[in-house]
């Protein structure tokens, strides 16, 4: 007889943008595990065997209770071959040889330690490996063949390694608010990216401006990244507007007017005695040390993305800036080999009848790709 649990492992759909993925979930062992094999095939850029491990993953996230054996695995979509190896090892005797022989991989550690920088990419990160650059310090001083924006993120590396909390990120909204309303009263402004989807710390922070009136939007960011700028609050950014020429070309990087900052955002009042009164037990020495030198510079650095779309792509911008990133790349190849429509941040195109779907509303663009609505906090794939 089939139990519930049988019933729900043979019947998941394949495609992540088809169930739900919340936050918190029962098998981060085994997910632990295969993101650090996933990781280790992107360092390679071995991007079938990335794509596979990650669909793995976001398969276990799905899954509303503990996997108890390899066997299991066999109904799920994606555990099958190497993935399903690795999951029996951990199951049978707690860890996996391969992931612990990546984990103390020189390369694996130093490739994770160098783009992890802001602006290190993979292949930067690799061809520094082989030049023999190991760390942080080696990298210093070779600092001429850094990028501006990679002399920034070094400048910055341990504020922008500490992850931003909600409250922070709430304090960054502030600022952004105030900026942008100074120049247009009615322009809305979303948090979205990790925040949006429930996360409680990201490696940024995430916001989507747009205005009824289109015209509004003319210069508006600019004007209010130079109040801001006025004002000492941004340390560094870049603007990217990318051509957005049509859907035929489909691509992943969407051409919307884009600022890259990274913030410089006052303590709070509270952060000062928060720190006297209860001791951070459990906060490591080195993070201590950092939360104390921020709070006698009294800022810390937080990279903040803000992104500019007309009102009627804002469902797609929503959907497409809420993330997560696997949850997305999902979402487009289900539309494109599904439904034969491409989907990105400015809207649907459907290739066959040739028209782009409108829509108000995310909920509009599930529809319209007939699938089920997933909330963001069931997006974290
Ligand atoms: P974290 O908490 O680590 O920041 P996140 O989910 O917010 O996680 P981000 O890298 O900030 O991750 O990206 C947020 C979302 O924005 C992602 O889902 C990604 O698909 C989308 N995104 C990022 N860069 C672009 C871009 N250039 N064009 C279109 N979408 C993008
Ligand atoms: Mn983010
Ligand atoms: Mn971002």
């Amino acid at each position: 007889l089939a139990t519930p649990e049988k019933v729900l492992r043979t019947q998941m759909p394949s495609y992540t943008c088809q169930r739900r993925t919340p936050l918190n979930h029962h098998n981060s062992t085994l997910t632990d595990a295969l993101e650090i094999l996933a990781r280790a095939a992107f360092f390679q850029s071995s991007e079938v065997r990335y794509l596979g491990f990650t669909r793995a993953v976001s398969t276990l996230k799905s899954l509303p209770f503990k996997l108890q054996s390899a066997e299991e695995a066999k109904d799920l979509p994606w555990c099958g071959g190497h993935c399903k190896t690795v999951i029996q090892e951990i199951l049978e005797g707690g860890v996996c040889r391969e992931v612990e022989t990546i984990k103390s991989n020189e390369q694996y550690q130093a490739m994770q330690l160098l783009t992890g920088i802001y602006g290190v990419g993979v292949r930067t990160a690799e061809r520094w490996y082989q030049e023999g650059i190991r760390n942080l310090n080696d990298l210093k001083n070779t600092e001429s063949k850094l990028t501006v924006e990679q002399r920034t993120g070094l400048q910055y590396y341990k504020d922008l390694q500490q992850p931003v909390t909600r409250e922070e990120a709430e304090r960054v909204e502030q600022l952004v608010k105030d900026a942008l309303l100074r120049f247009s009263p009615d322009v809305q402004i979303t948090m979205t990216g990790g925040f949006r989807r429930g996360k409680l710390e990201g490696h940024d922070v995430d916001f989507l401006i747009t205005h009824t009136n289109e015209s509004a939007l003319t210069g508006l960011l600019e004007n209010a990244i130079n109040w801001l700028k006025s004002k000492g609050l941004i340390l560094y950014y870049h603007m990217k507007k990318r051509k957005h020429t049509s859907h035929a070309v489909s691509s992943l990087m969407d051409g919307h007017e884009t600022y890259y900052t990274i913030c410089a955002l006052p303590s709070s009042s509270s952060q000062n005695t928060d720190l006297e009164v209860k001791p951070h037990n459990f906060v490591a020495a080195e993070q201590m040390a950092c939360l104390k030198s921020q709070i006698s510079k009294g800022w810390r650095a937080v990279r903040v993305d803000l992104v500019v779309t007309p009102h009627a792509e804002y469902p797609y911008a929503l959907l497409g800036w809420t993330g997560s990133k696997h949850f997305e790349r999902e979402l487009r190849r289900f539309s494109l080999h599904e439904k034969k429509m491409s989907l990105n941040s400015h809207g649907l195109y459907d290739t066959e009848k040739r028209c782009y779907l409108p829509a108000h509303s995310e909920e509009e663009i599930f529809k319209h790709l007939g699938l089920t609505y997933i909330s963001p906090s069931d997006r974290n794939a």
